[in-house]
């Protein structure tokens, strides 16, 4: 055991410093460390498994594919890219889609669209394009979408970033408002936060977004990586407002736990931006990708994993909302995207969690935030529960 951590950290960059736990196995919503011990999984690899740990089907999609081609490139067609762009268009009632490969890489091909949709279709001057995001986003690592991330300790020394970027805290129209111009190509925002806290928008905050955008002529993204496919009990966590984006952002459980693949959906009038020799990706769309992908998107939709992700989230939260406990100051979520709120810091209780079997992480340092695949059963919600109370009730003492 300590070999595999020493050996690791012998040669791992220093960018992270994970738990002293090494995972070997996952079936569904259970993971086995190396020493065979088992944990109901609330982390999902940060919403990459909604559809649980080696779903079968999407492992089959996987084999099956792998053994006839895996890797085409874009200067060609395969037999099944259009297969996955007509399934996922259909989804997001949109017209168009771009294939990439991670979140982050959405991100960069967004700002890429916002900033040539403002110069060719607004009519911004060039280099003069703005773009709005939120206060406690978080949309990715590379350079693009450092620059929209409002958390400096992210972006320290790693600049120059790009220009022409604003921040609002999330709910703020007025602010909103008031840095709206001309230059504005875009406003982009995760409708619920992830990493930010599982940050829950004001009401009627993202239909006056929309508004705004619409009467002053700006794009609407929505980044739905973490928060899109079921997670919150919709397939889009847009739904929750009863609002359309311009674009809609997805990777993560795109994938289906299994292979990184990530989209950019939009309509015409917004993708045609992009001419031969704009943009592109080596394996963004490859057949192996949209075989997995294909798989991921019919298990959530024929196994009804969204409507389960309501259900067993509402009852996840209503029960934890009856914790009695001075050490909660919320619980809040939707669908299976619930984050628990606490006065102090959240660590010490996420290890005292995966000491009883239930595998959980913090964010923002107090804010335990809890995603399980959304194959979960219920008995395994029940202990979840259980845990939960267990050790946040003693934190009461
Ligand atoms: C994870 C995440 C990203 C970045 O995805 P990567 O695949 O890690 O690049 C972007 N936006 C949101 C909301 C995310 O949760």
């Amino acid at each position: 055991m300590n070999d595999l951590f020493s050996l690791t950290d012998q040669y791992s960059s220093n960018n992270y410093s994970p738990l002293k736990l090494a995972l070997t196995k996952g079936r569904g919503a259970k993971v086995w460390d190396v020493e065979d011990n088992s944990y109901i999984d609330c982390i999902s690899g940060f919403s990459v498994v909604n559809q649980g740990h080696c779903h079968p089907k999407i492992i089959k999609a996987f084999q099956e594919q792998s053994e006839k081609i895996t890797m085409v490139s874009r200067a060609l067609y395969s037999d099944n890219l259009g297969k996955w762009e007509e399934k996922i268009c259909t989804l997001a009632n949109k017209e168009k889609v771009l294939p990439m490969n991670t979140g982050t890489e959405a991100i960069e091909t967004a700002i890429k669209i916002a900033r040539k949709w403002g110069s060719d279709v607004k009519g911004i001057a060039d280099d003069k394009s703005e773009i709005i995001a939120m206060n406690g986003n978080f949309h990715g690592r590379t350079l693009g979408a450092l620059s929209l991330s409002s958390q400096e300790s992210y972006k320290k020394g790693f600049g120059p970033l790009l220009d022409n970027v604003h921040y609002i805290d999330f709910g703020d129209v007025a602010h909103l408002k008031s840095l709206i111009n001309n230059n504005t190509a875009a406003v982009v925002l995760e409708p619920i936060q992830g990493e930010g806290g599982v940050n829950i928008p004001p009401d009627y905050f993202i239909e006056e977004v929309r508004h705004l955008c619409d009467e002053h002529n700006i794009l609407f993204i929505a980044d739905e990586i973490q928060v899109g496919l079921g997670r919150t009990g919709k397939m889009f966590a847009m739904e929750w407002e009863g609002v359309e984006p311009d674009i809609y952002l997805l990777g993560k459980s795109l994938g289906g736990g299994l292979y990184p693949m990530s989209a950019v959906i939009a309509n015409h009038d917004v993708m045609d931006v992009l001419t031969p020799g704009t943009h592109g990706s080596t394996f963004g769309g490859n057949p192996l990708a949209c075989a997995v992908s294909i798989a991921a998107l019919d298990v959530l939709i024929d196994e009804n994993l969204i409507e389960r992700s309501a259900d067993l989230g509402q009852k996840l939260l209503n029960q934890l909302q009856l914790i009695d406990s001075n050490i909660i100051t919320d619980v809040r979520g939707r669908g299976l995207f619930i984050g628990i709120e606490l006065s102090e810091s959240a660590q010490p209780y996420c290890l005292e969690m995966i000491e009883k079997g239930v595998l959980c992480k913090e964010t923002q340092g107090n804010i335990i935030r809890l995603a399980p695949p959304l194959v979960i059963s219920e008995e395994e919600i029940n202990k979840v529960i259980n845990v939960i109370t267990e050790v946040l009730e003693k934190g009461n003492k």
